[in-house]
């Protein structure tokens, strides 16, 4: 069989956790919470399924739920979205994502991603026929080198993507980084495509610089967002694209046919929550920057080193005081000697560099980041 993606594995994130399954690993690979959803989530949602809302959603996504996010866009970066226009509820950002890249990508185009880069972005660049052009951040801090970018920039250029808050690294963009990148693009005719799933989920008084909040970019963006993370409801696979009207179209031409559209009483239910708890989403940076702070405070003492996350709800460690090995044998060797599963850096670099850092998730209950950080304090 010739394959359309012959150098591509199963998805690490599902390598790390059936591994994590097997040894009976505590999971702080696969990012997502070992806490469940709201209660009252839960309720509107058995509300919506036995108040019959059980067939077909439209197309582009229930009015309820547009309408919300077109709210909390207003309250949050102080621009008008349009609901009808401008924004499409997807299945998960991943389907955002692909859908978006699958509508703007030509056969030829060049694309810029970062690496680490978040692993479905290549893929799908290349079902369109385009070209992944793969520019690497350095660690430790993982910064974008700007002018790497300007000299990546030709006339085939179609697409520059980010990811702010950055997985898996946990750096952010700064609203100087965004002002750059409009910078470099004003000569071009590229989109940017930025991946912003982790968006209420920044510490330290930082604030999330959104191509939304950018006038500029926006008017060549499409902006992905996830329910599953601001929910605490990855299963749910709730998603939405925003981008202006022209862009969305094209967006909506390949949704249409991608997966039509979302589960009805998800939407329901997600439209109904945002509206009784409009304050949800503000709580997520105190509630998540607790535990980030917990986790780091347990491992105190311990020989890993690191540079607190500034936002997602991943943490980078470096363990080049325990260990000269490739990031994913030291994975692999946490995973067998402290029963700890954690994501390797490396599978997200199409050229990776020496990686001394291996990526954990502290979306977990208080009790599992305690006992994690326990197991993984014992490795010397
Ligand atoms: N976004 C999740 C992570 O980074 C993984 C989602 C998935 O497994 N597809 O861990």
């Amino acid at each position: 069989l010739k394959s359309k993606l012959p150098h591509v594995g199963t998805t690490i994130f599902t390598v790390m956790t059936n591994r994590a399954r097997e040894m009976g690993a505590i999971n702080l690979a696969q990012g997502f919470p070992d806490f469940d959803s709201p209660e009252l989530l839960k309720e509107l949602l058995a509300q919506k399924t036995s108040a019959g809302h059980n067939q077909y959603a439209p197309m582009i996504g229930e009015s309820s739920l547009r309408e919300q996010i077109a709210r909390k866009m207003q309250a949050n970066y102080g621009r008008t979205v349009n609901p009808e226009a401008e924004i499409t509820i997807t299945l998960g950002a991943t389907e955002a994502i692909f859908s978006a890249i699958s509508a703007l990508v030509h056969p030829g185009d060049d694309v810029i991603l970062f690496d680490p880069s978040y692993d479905s972005y290549g893929p799908a660049v290349i079902l369109a026929g385009g070209r992944p052009v793969h520019i690497p951040l350095q660690a430790p801090h993982f910064r974008i080198d700007w002018q790497r970018v300007r000299e990546a920039v030709t006339p085939k250029l179609r697409m520059v993507m980010i990811n702010t808050p950055h997985n898996p690294t946990g750096m952010i963009l700064s609203g100087d980084d965004l002002n750059q990148l409009a910078e470099v693009l004003r000569p071009t005719d590229a989109f940017v495509l930025s991946d912003e799933v982790y968006e209420h989920m920044v510490y330290d008084g930082a604030r999330h610089a959104s191509v939304f909040g950018h006038e500029e970019l926006y008017a060549r963006g499409v902006v992905c967002f996830s329910f599953g993370k601001t929910m605490h409801a990855t299963g749910w696979r709730v998603g939405y694209a925003i981008a202006p009207p022209d862009i969305t179209r094209e967006i909506r031409r390949v949704h249409q046919f991608n997966t039509f559209s979302i589960a009805t009483p998800l939407q329901l239910a997600i439209a109904e929550f945002l509206k009784q708890q409009p304050s949800h989403s503000n709580e997520l940076s105190g509630f998540y920057q607790r535990k980030r702070d917990l986790f780091l405070r347990q491992l105190q003492g311990s020989p890993f080193r690191w540079i607190p996350s500034e936002g997602t709800y991943f943490q980078l460690l470096d363990f080049s005081g325990i260990s000269s090995v490739q990031d994913a044998e030291f994975a692999d060797i946490v995973l067998r000697s402290a029963g700890v599963a954690s994501i390797p850096v490396s599978p997200f670099y199409q050229s990776p560099p020496h990686l001394d850092v291996i990526r954990f998730c502290f979306a977990k209950k208080d009790e599992t980041l305690i006992e994690a950080a326990a197991k993984l304090r014992q490795l010397e």
